[in-house]
């Protein structure tokens, strides 16, 4: 303002581009239509009138999603829960207007910054099968062949223990509703301390909603069946009480060993009825010769269903931002002859700077300064009048 001193304020935030993990989100379909989203910059300020924040744009993804720079080839987050939110690209602060660029010597600045250019990321998500239902159980049990069982996944199969690594999918289908079926690794002893194969199994058991304990009716080394029960139950409730809390369903296994009116068979009752202490619904089955298996699943979808309503309550979790690598800067020689400067928050600096106006210039050189990068640049042997890079900038060298 002529004769009145600085008058201009502060242009306005651009938006954010968040990621909400939703509930209601099934697929990623819709990412085929649309792959671009961009947010609206602030606007410019009015004279002494701060300008307006852009509005920040949500982009709904189903829980589930990874999402991976497409461009450094790292994973930048994992939203495996209902309303995780990321944000992806943080919109740039607004530039500051001359108001702040009053000194002692500079009572009526005739320059102010430029907006910050907001984040421009390149991104593929991807979605992760999550397990709503977990297979937990000693090894042998005959967890994966429950899963092959059930379902359209092919687990390995095998008569010793510990075949099973990762934990597999399945996706069961039974009356009109669908979940997703994982076989853990074979739980160990010590699990979780992280020994042997028992900490994957662990991790994964985290995310489940329902649990079937399978126990083997008839155990090949002749342990008892109760004491294999016990075992696997206090693994999980010193690892975590919450995840003991947890519903759990019994599937009692391979009854089709056992002879009607045996020994065996008074045993099975005597078991049942140990188990049944614990109060959680019992199902006699045989995995593999698909027997009692229909009610089971039957019991663990209406199980599932009764969790799921009872946790639909949105929580809306604060959000990620993306790891901050600004601070850093190098100097460099040039291929091309004089020196290059590199640095996200350089590079920005230099981009915010109206370069035509001396007195911008001037302030941008005082900046850099205090970095430490005209420091280096003297030190690397740079001359007057060298060419200096930033970006799409070539400046002189001017030390003085
Ligand atoms: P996991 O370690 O719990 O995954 O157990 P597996 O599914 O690999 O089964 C271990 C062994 O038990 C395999 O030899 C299976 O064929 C066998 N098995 C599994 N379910 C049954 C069943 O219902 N009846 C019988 N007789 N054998 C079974
Ligand atoms: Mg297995």
């Amino acid at each position: 303002v002529p004769r009145g001193g600085p008058d201009g304020s502060d242009g306005g935030k651009g938006g954010d581009i968040i990621i909400l993990a939703e509930r209601g989100m099934r697929t990623l379909y819709e990412f085929k239509m649309k792959r671009k989203f961009l947010a609206d910059s602030g606007t410019h300020a009015v004279s002494n009138k701060h300008g307006k924040n852009a509005k920040d744009i949500i982009v709904k993804v189903p829980v589930g999603t990874v999402i991976i720079d497409t461009v450094l080839n790292e994973q930048l987050a994992d939203l495996n829960m209902h309303g995780m939110k990321f944000v992806i690209c943080q919109g740039g602060r607004g530039g500051r207007g001359n108001l702040h660029y009053v000194s002692s010597v500079r009572q009526v600045p005739n320059f102010a910054e430029k907006g910050a250019p907001g984040d421009t990321v390149i991104a593929q998500l991807e979605m992760k099968l999550l397990a709503d239902v977990g297979l937990i159980g000693l090894p042998n049990a005959g967890k994966s062949t429950f899963l092959g069982t059930v379902s359209a996944a092919k687990p390995k199969i095998a008569d010793y223990p510990f075949t099973t690594i990762t934990p597999n999918l399945g996706v069961v289908s039974i009356a009109d509703k669908t979940f997703v079926l994982a076989d853990m690794p074979g739980l160990i002893e010590g699990a979780k301390d992280g020994h042997g194969l028992g900490i994957q199994f662990l991790r994964h058991i985290e995310r489940t909603k329902v649990l079937v304990h399978v126990v083997d009716v008839i155990p090949v080394d002749e342990s008892d069946p109760f004491e294999n029960f016990k075992i696997v139950e206090k693994e999980i409730k010193e690892y975590s009480e919450e995840v003991w809390a947890r519903p759990r369903l019994i599937a009692l296994n391979k009854i089709d060993m056992i002879t009607p009116g045996s020994e065996q068979a008074e045993a099975l009752e005597v078991l049942r009825a140990k188990i049944a202490e614990y109060g959680y619904p019992i199902h006699t089955v045989s995995a593999a010769a698909n027997l009692g298996m229909q009610p089971l699943l039957f019991e663990i979808a209406k199980t599932l269903e009764a969790e799921e309503a009872v946790e639909s309550m949105p929580t809306l979790m604060p959000a990620m931002v993306k790891p901050d690598i600004d601070e850093g800067w190098d100097v460099r020689e040039a291929e091309e002859g004089g020196w290059e400067v590199f640095g996200r928050r350089v590079l920005r600096m230099v981009k915010m700077t109206e370069l035509r106006n001396p007195d911008a210039v001037r302030f941008l050189h005082r900046r850099l300064e205090r970095m430490g990068i005209i420091e280096r640049l003297r030190e690397l042997g740079a001359e007057e009048g060298d060419d200096v890079f930033v970006g799409e900038a070539v400046f002189a060298f001017r030390d003085h």
